[in-house]
C-alpha cells in the first residue's frame, strides 16, 4: 500500500490537488488508519493557518479568542464537518461508479453512438437531470432485487 506524507495531506486539505488525486487520496484515507491519523493532525493544523488567508486580522484575532475559550468543541465540530463531507463524497463517487457500471451493463455500447439516437432509453436519460437518473437507476435496481 502507498502511504501519502504529510505535505501530501496538507495539499489535501486545502485542495491544492487535481480532483482526481483528490478521491484518490480520500478511498485510501478509509483503508489506512495511519493515514487517517496523520490527515486528521493536518486538517487540526491547518485549521489555526486558515484564519490568517482568509479573514483580516482582527477576525483572526477574533478566531484566536474563539478558538482559547472553546478549543476541543469548536474543533471536533469543524473535523467532523470536513470528515462528514468527505464521506458523503465518497458515497456519491461509489453510487455513480456503481450506478455507471449497471447502464454500462442495461444498454447496449451502441446506444451511445450517434447513429443510434434514435434509442429511446439514451434519448431519455440526457432530457434528465442526474438526480433524477440516479433515482430511476436505483428503482431499477431495487426492482431487479426484489424480483429475485
Ligand atoms: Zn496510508
Amino acid at each position: 500500500m502507498n502511504h501519502y506524507n504529510e505535505q501530501a495531506w496538507k495539499q489535501y486539505v486545502e485542495e491544492r490537488l487535481s480532483p482526481d488525486h483528490l478521491s484518490e487520496m480520500e478511498l485510501h484515507l478509509y483503508q489506512c488508519d495511519e493515514c487517517l491519523t496523520m490527515y486528521m493532525t493536518c486538517l487540526e493544523q491547518m485549521e489555526t493557518v486558515l484564519p490568517i488567508m482568509e479573514r483580516d486580522t482582527q477576525e483572526y484575532v477574533d478566531a484566536i479568542i474563539a478558538r482559547t475559550t472553546g478549543t476541543k468543541r469548536s474543533w471536533y465540530h469543524s473535523t467532523m464537518l470536513h470528515y462528514g463531507i468527505a464521506a458523503a463524497a465518497t458515497l456519491i463517487l461509489v453510487a455513480i461508479g456503481f450506478f455507471h457500471g449497471i447502464s454500462q451493463e442495461l444498454d447496449s455500447v451502441g446506444s451511445f453512438k450517434p447513429a443510434n439516437s434514435i434509442n429511446t432509453s439514451s434519448s431519455l436519460q440526457t432530457d434528465k437531470p442526474i438526480s433524477d437518473q440516479l433515482l430511476n437507476k436505483t428503482l431499477t435496481w431495487l426492482d431487479t432485487l426484489q424480483n429475485k
